[in-house]
């Protein structure tokens, strides 16, 4: 799939819906980073952020491939990893003038949603170096920044170039190669709850966008074996499906396509985990062990062959204890969201039972647990390492409340309507 024809966007879809992105430049290949000029025509006063770390891997090739349309260059220079914060922002909005009118960033995750960030406050078009093929959130519109010590993810907007090269994002640490690449594997179920919304509760689906992020999915599945050997082609095919994945979701508006059950899981581990001091894992691997995770549940749920007569009744006073058992501080808010969403009053299970076999058809439809782990283990990942990480308790609690934390519909819902008690 050609990149720069996806920018284009389509107007013909079937589903009814004009699909567009601003995106406006993607170039991933060898050699990139000395080609940043090619693409700032129009601009002549650029700022340049970076941490010490994601500046040393390309910081100076870009500053000369743009010679005098540097305007200011600011390096965070931190202990550890760069907060996204009051800190880092004020910081990095000092540097903005009259006359700016681009900001770059190169990094990965937290420069990213930065500049992000600070680009849409002060309605500037932004560009991102990607140091790291790690996570699908460089072509989102989401820029998940720390503010008053709680993790907030702000509206922002895509940047407006994605400026990917291979010699630098092949060399970037290999948790991180192998978080990007959890991220693109965890779509089988992000993809496969798509469905099941579409089935249950007559979410909007678009075919087109389903398959363009299949076909993505199936493209970098066929690379595991190149992951740890930093293969560049695999490299670059990794980066392009991230960048892909995120035009995906810029054609529907939303992250439907990249995010579901295994998604919620991972959040689940890292805001417990923020709120309880417990250690959680890197995003992209969090999501590709907590897809093996909700392909255990889906076969749980195919294994009953019928629908049960006996199932869950919610009990509100239960399910509260349980809500604030699990989320402590963060209770009230995810209480608020459910009594907004009302999912627990919509009779659910009538509607499980009345389709159930179409169900038990759409859950089939994913790579089994045998063969996800053979998928793991050819790039290098092995699924007992999460359930040592944080042990079958923690995992059992958010295969059942992960769901709680969100809007948004998946085959957690049915799982906890057949399994909780
Ligand atoms: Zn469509
Ligand atoms: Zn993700």
């Amino acid at each position: 799939m050609d990149i720069n024809e996806l920018l284009k966007g389509k107007t013909d879809c079937a589903c009814g819906k004009v699909h567009s992105c601003d995106i406006k430049h993607v170039i991933i290949k060898s050699g990139a980073a000395d080609e940043v000029h090619t693409i700032c025509g129009d601009f002549n006063n650029i700022i340049i952020a970076a941490d010490q770390n994601t500046f040393a891997t390309c910081g100076e090739r870009v500053v000369k491939s743009l010679g005098d349309k540097v305007e200011a260059i600011k390096i965070f220079e931190c202990e550890g990893f760069l907060i996204p914060n009051e800190d880092a922002i004020d910081a990095l909005d000092a540097f903005v003038s009259d006359k700016t009118d681009l900001i770059i960033g190169i990094g990965s995750g937290v420069i990213n949603d930065l500049c992000k960030y600070v680009s849409f406050k002060n309605d500037l078009p932004y560009y991102i170096v990607a140091t790291a093929p790690s996570m699908d959130g460089y072509a989102s519109v989401g820029a998940a920044m720390i503010t008053g010590g709680m993790k907030t993810t702000f509206n922002a907007r895509v940047p407006a170039a994605i400026i990917g090269d291979v010699d630098i994002l092949k060399d970037s640490p290999m948790d991180m190669i192998k978080s990007g690449f959890g991220d693109i594997i965890g779509k089988y179920s992000a993809l496969n709850d798509w469905r099941l919304a579409h089935e249950v509760i007559d979410e909007y689906i678009c075919e087109y966008v389903y398959n363009l992020t299949y076909d993505t999915v199936l493209k970098t599945r066929a690379l595991a074996g190149g992951i740890e050997k930093r293969d560049p082609e695999t490299i670059k095919t990794l980066m392009e499906a991230l960048v892909i994945v995120g035009i995906a979701m810029a054609y529907v508006d939303n992250s439907r396509p990249a995010s579901g059950s295994e998604h919620h899981l991972s959040h689940y581990f890292e805001i417990t985990g923020i709120i309880k001091g417990r250690d959680y894992l890197n995003h992209g691997l969090d999501v590709v062990y907590s897809t093996v995770e909700t392909q255990t549940m889906r076969e749980k749920i195919v294994a009953l062959g019928t629908m049960p007569e006996d199932v869950y009744k919610f009990d509100r006073e239960k399910w509260v204890a349980s809500i604030k058992e699990s989320y402590g501080s963060a209770a009230d808010g995810v209480i608020a969201l459910q009594d907004k969403m009302n999912y627990y009053g919509r009779g659910l299970e009538n509607v499980y039972r009345e389709k159930w076999d179409k169900i038990i058809e759409i859950l089939k439809d994913t790579p089994t647990v045998a063969e996800l782990n053979e998928i793991l283990a050819t790039a290098g990942l092995d699924f007992e390492y999460y359930n040592k990480f944080y042990g079958r308790d923690v995992i059992d609690d958010a295969d059942l409340y992960a769901k709680d934390l969100k809007d948004r519909y998946t085959v957690l819902w049915v799982y906890f309507t057949l399994f909780a008690k």
